[in-house]
């Protein structure tokens, strides 16, 4: 038998092509994704079904595709982004190859929806093998474009015999939406399942970085998170991003990185980069990075591989080196200031030139604040704190009957001797390592850490598809205070007052805000959005449910009397009941209860902040009398309600804490310092403050500082 050698087909050459540069969804779902940001689109959905091979649908309010164009669109090498070769050294947007598009309709049925802002009305047409299957036809839309695959590798058998687990791509498409939402922060994307109402990621148009990343990753990570910023001349590159301090560390490395906006990988760059961590992490565990490297593009080769996954570049050495030592310098400087600490400073000398030009602030050009309007609030001088001790060590505490008495002129008195106190000032003290912390909060950490190992190891949190949790988001979400949160992301701590109540300031006014509200809302919204990815607070020992439960029945506030049996009946069934929850509150909850009936974890809501214990009593007693168990909705509402109420930060902290506060010089524990680095901290970045708050009393507004000056440089 002689072989004969026959040309191919030409649809055969072209499926074999388009295998190359799409070889799975979430591959196509990265092109379209990048074609959405070339036609500068403001607004991304993606909707899938079965993992993408079903269906992939992508939605974008760009610029849309122009009626004529809409018969080449899908042809090999046709593309509105290049024209000469040279072009190829300045290009700066996504594709270039004019490829992706031709490879989808080479391998599913692709039907595209567009409309630009001149046409009368969008057009939809679709395509098969790179070529128009029935010519464009008017049809309703806003502008902007919709493309539908369906049908993926329905005429590439192997291919998709290869990717049978659709929940399996439907994660990693979520994967790639997630990051190229964090890198394109400020505009919004969503990605759901086709069929619900609800999307898995969703991250808002004006979330920060940072906001997405912790949509995406999760607290634990968003925390421990330092800025990255610096520029080489020399090499021409720009580096930004997050990077992951030394507190924290994964089973394996997440690396995003984008070079010149593109999601690409380089294995290079992570080897250096893990080198780097090596010498902070324990073995065997990595750092968590978000890398936007910018290069001249000239310097850059996206051409390896039709995939674009993996780059190369010029001078690659010298710019790795240089990333390293970069990446090595914000690792040491971590050490001893975390970033909060940056975030909380107000520009500070630029206010002193008097010049009456606008700062510019942290706080947003809402509304302009001019030099002569500014009011110290830079953190590194002392806080209203200090100016309330003597009160304090005499053990009369400030109560919040007090506070209503504390006037203004007091408060501006404080902050004027802060204005002139402040130069010799030195920075408040810090707990650096977890070596200044007392032994048992220690062995907690050691606890929390293993957790976020786990939880952290898959990259992606446990999606819930509880319609129930959905809820009870949405009604969150809806009630949100724009303005307080606003407010609450830039404001300047000033102090606290009590355990009940601390001062802020926003702009030019101060506000007295109801720390105990605050934080149980705060607590409730974590539970509810972190719901199935809380963190475990191991107790030291396993704390028995019946001695809990009796000791609430013993206090007066339990409401207790003879009517409703003997104490110790009760105590039983309550252990019985909790018993039968124990998988549902472990599970979703991370409230861990073992089979003898012992409490042995509670929810790691926030990164040290333990509740505390003198409230756990009566919470047991409470999930038995006060939460709906049959309704699923109202339990996890119920269930969150009381914890949070357990967790809030309560007046009586301070009798208990105060006391160890002589032996233990652990400023950690104090609740002070908890209040402004833990509690606050979250406000700023975590907190979706409701619309009542701004009713009852929660929030208060108390002075707005020029008004006062006024009234002084009159007396
Ligand atoms: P490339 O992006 O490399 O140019 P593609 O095959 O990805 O090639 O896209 C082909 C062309 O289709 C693009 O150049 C662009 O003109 C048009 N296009 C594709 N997707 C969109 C979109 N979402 N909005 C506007 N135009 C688009
Ligand atoms: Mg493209």
């Amino acid at each position: 038998m002689s072989g004969v050698i026959r040309r191919l087909d030409e649809t055969v050459v072209n499926r074999i092509a388009a295998g190359e540069v799409i070889q799975r969804p979430a591959n196509a779902i990265k092109e379209m994704l990048e074609n959405c940001l070339d036609a500068k689109a403001t607004n991304i959905q993606v909707t899938v079904r079965d993992g993408g091979l079903k269906l992939i649908q992508i939605q974008d309010n760009g610029t849309g595709i122009r009626r004529e164009d809409m018969e080449i669109v899908c042809e090999r090498f046709t593309t509105s982004k290049l024209q000469t070769f040279e072009d190829l050294n300045a290009i700066s947007t996504y594709g270039f190859r004019g490829e992706a598009l031709a490879s989808i309709s080479h391998v599913a049925h692709v039907t595209i929806t567009t409309k630009t802002a001149d046409a009368k009305c969008a057009y939809r047409a679709t395509y098969c093998d790179g070529k128009l299957k029935t010519q464009p036809k008017p049809c309703a839309g806003n502008q902007g474009t919709q493309i539908i695959a369906e049908d993926l590798f329905y005429n590439v058998s192997t291919r998709r015999k290869a990717l049978k687990n659709p929940s399996e791509e439907y994660s990693r498409i979520v994967e790639v939406v997630s990051r190229y939402a964090i890198h394109n922060s400020g505009k919004s994307f969503s990605v759901k399942k086709q069929g619900e109402t609800i999307a898995d990621v969703r991250t808002l148009p004006n979330a920060s970085i940072l906001d997405n990343i912790r949509v995406v990753f999760g607290n634990a990570v968003s925390r421990e998170l330092i800025e990255l910023g610096c520029e080489d001349p020399k090499f021409a590159f720009k580096l930004k991003g997050y990077i992951s301090n030394a507190n924290y560390s994964v089973k394996k490395c997440i690396l995003i990185l984008f070079i010149n906006h593109r999601l690409v990988e380089s294995s290079s760059l992570k080897k250096a980069i893990e080198s780097v961590y090596a010498a902070y992490l324990p073995k065997n565990t990595h750092p968590f990075l978000y890398l936007s490297l910018e290069i001249a593009p000239q310097n850059i080769d996206v051409n390896v591989h039709p995939t674009k996954h993996e780059v190369h570049f010029l001078h690659e050495d010298c710019i790795i080196d240089s990333m390293q030592k970069h990446i090595e310098a914000k690792l040491l400087g971590s050490n001893s200031s975390r970033t909060y600490f940056t975030q909380t400073l107000l520009p500070g000398p630029s206010i002193s030139t008097s010049e009456g030009k606008p700062s510019a602030g942290t706080s947003g050009d809402s509304e302009r604040v001019y030099a002569h309007q500014m009011v110290r609030t830079d953190s590194r001088a002392q806080k209203l704190d200090a100016f309330f001790q003597p009160v304090q060590s005499k053990g009369e505490l400030v109560t919040t009957k007090d506070t209503e008495e504390i006037d203004d002129a007091q408060i501006l008195e404080a902050l004027e001797k802060q204005e002139h106190d402040s130069s010799g000032e030195m920075e408040e003290t810090r707990p650096n390592t977890p070596a200044d912390l007392p032994r048992k909060r220690t062995r907690a950490d050691q606890e929390v850490e293993q957790e976020d190992l786990t939880a952290a190891a898959t990259p992606l949190r446990r999606i819930i598809k509880l319609n129930s949790v959905k809820e009870l988001r949405e009604s969150i979400t809806e009630h949100a205070h724009k303005g307080l949160q606003e407010m609450l992301q830039n404001h300047s701590f000033v102090g606290c007052v009590n355990p009940q109540w601390t001062l802020i300031q926003h702009h030019t006014k101060l506000y007295l805000l109801n720390t105990t509200k605050l934080s149980q809302e705060l607590f409730y919204q974590i539970l509810i959005y972190d719901f199935g990815n809380i963190g475990v607070l191991r107790l030291s020992e396993p704390a028995p449910l019946y001695d809990l439960a009796l000791l609430a029945l013993d206090s007066e506030e339990s409401g207790w009397s003879e009517d409703d049996g003997p104490k110790e009946g009760l105590a039983q069934y309550i252990v019985d009941f909790l018993k039968k929850k124990s998988e549902m509150l472990e599970d979703y909850f991370s409230m861990e209860i073992d089979q003898e009936g012992n409490l042995t974890g509670l929810p790691l809501l926030l990164d040290k902040y333990i509740p505390l214990m003198e409230g756990l009593p009566m919470f047991i007693l409470r999930l038995a009398t006060e939460v709906n168990w049959d309704n699923e909705k109202d339990c996890f509402r119920d269930f969150s309600k009381e914890c949070s109420l357990f967790y809030s930060i309560r007046k009586q902290y301070v009798l208990e804490v105060e006391l160890r506060e002589e032996q233990q010089d652990a400023v950690m524990n104090s609740w002070r310092w908890k209040v402004e680095h833990i509690l606050f901290k979250a406000f700023r970045s975590l907190f979706i403050p409701p619309k009542h708050f701004s009713e009852d009393g929660s929030i208060l507004q108390i002075a707005n500082l020029p008004d006062l000056y006024k009234v002084f440089e009159r007396c």
